[in-house]
């Protein structure tokens, strides 16, 4: 497959840099300043590209891949392409479903444990002494105890969360853009009807224009003063003016957010705010797990040139067996 052209939007992990640079001939997409006179030179020659959420691929940067036949995304999130073009123009894309779920569910636990019990805030307090100084760390207010907890977005990792939110005894209940079958959790087809009714609202709903800031002022609202807010799907799906103004009026109790509107850039207000909980978008950071997703973006390029199709196609692009 030598003869083959592959772009790298960024340097990905060693795994994946390797593979791609011993399998295809390697590209790796230069500086914004180099960036047209590299299209114009290698552009037409390009027939696939591994990227990530560090590289926009819109339908600017695929138009200007005339060849271009599969986008292979790191991650199961793929807000950062145009799938809906690379679709309309006879583009595959992959994403890197399933293999990070459990470590995401897992996240989402650990954040959702440090939130309502203040764990952070409460290791702060022993290492600048205070335990010795000031005596006990205060009792939390918060406590997962007879606590309802309301998922947006049921998915893949929604559900490997609910599973986790079972064994901790909590009612679960979800929103998405319809019902599913054969889930045993209480269905709200309005998500503030839903935010009205829960503790606890955890997001791990995907990026977009869809979901672009549909938690907002009135979800916050509903959710409540001894509401918790946890994020641990896109940062663009909650309206971070409205969550600051919401956590500095303390319209809602806390939140534990693993995911911001413009990483890495965190809002001064939320840094300064001690209550509540910020971790730098850590939910798939194991070596173990990115280690499985980097293969999977090997391995849907290695499939796609060897005739097989790709294992992992985004629902845009599905995978009808012909190409082009
Ligand atoms: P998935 O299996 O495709 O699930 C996505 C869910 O989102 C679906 O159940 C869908 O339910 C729901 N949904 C889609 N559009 C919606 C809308 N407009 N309103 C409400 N619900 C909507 O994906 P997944 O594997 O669970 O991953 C979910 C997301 O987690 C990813 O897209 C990514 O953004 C995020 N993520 C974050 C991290 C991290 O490190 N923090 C790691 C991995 C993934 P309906 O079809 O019923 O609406």
């Amino acid at each position: 497959m030598k003869t083959i052209d592959v772009l790298a939007t960024g340097t990905m992990i060693p795994l994946i840099m390797e593979q791609l640079e011993a399998t295809f001939t390697l590209h790796r997409l230069p500086a914004p300043a180099e960036r047209d006179a590299f299209l114009a030179a290698a552009g037409p020659r390009i027939r696939a590209v591994a990227t990530g959420g560090h590289a926009r691929m819109d339908a600017a940067m695929m138009g200007a891949l005339p060849k271009l036949e599969i986008v292979a995304n790191f991650g199961v999130g793929y807000d950062s392409v145009d799938a809906g073009w690379a679709g309309r123009n006879g583009i595959v894309v992959t994403n890197t479903p399933d293999v990070l779920t459990e470590e995401v569910a897992d996240t989402a636990l650990g954040l959702l444990l440090m939130t309502v019990r203040e764990l952070s805030a409460s290791e702060r307090y022993l290492r600048a002494g205070h335990w010795v100084a000031k005596g006990a760390f205060p009792l939390t207010h918060g406590t997962l105890r007879g606590k309802s907890v309301g998922i947006l977005a049921l998915g893949r990792i929604g559900k490997a969360i609910a599973k986790r939110c079972e064994a901790f005894g909590l009612t679960i209940s979800y929103h998405g853009r319809s019902a599913q079958k054969d889930v045993p959790y209480r269905y709200y087809p309005s998500l503030v009807e839903m935010a009205k009714d829960v503790d606890i609202l955890i997001s791990v709903a995907p990026g977009g224009a869809e979901t672009h800031h549909i938690i907002d002022a009135a979800v916050l609202a509903a959710l409540g003063p001894t509401g918790v807010l946890i994020n641990i799907g896109r940062g663009s799906v909650v309206d971070e003016p409205a969550l600051i103004k919401a956590l500095q009026d303390r319209t809602i109790a806390t939140a534990g957010l693993d995911v911001f509107e413009h990483e890495p850039k965190v809002p001064a207000e939320l840094i300064a705010m001690d209550h509540i909980v910020l971790l730098p978008h850590v939910g798939s950071g194991s070596h173990h797990t990115r280690r499985l997703m980097g293969q999977l973006v090997v391995d849907n390029l290695t499939s796609w040139f060897a005739g097989k199709g790709p294992l992992t196609p985004v629902a845009e692009t599905p995978w009808s067996g012909i190409k082009g």
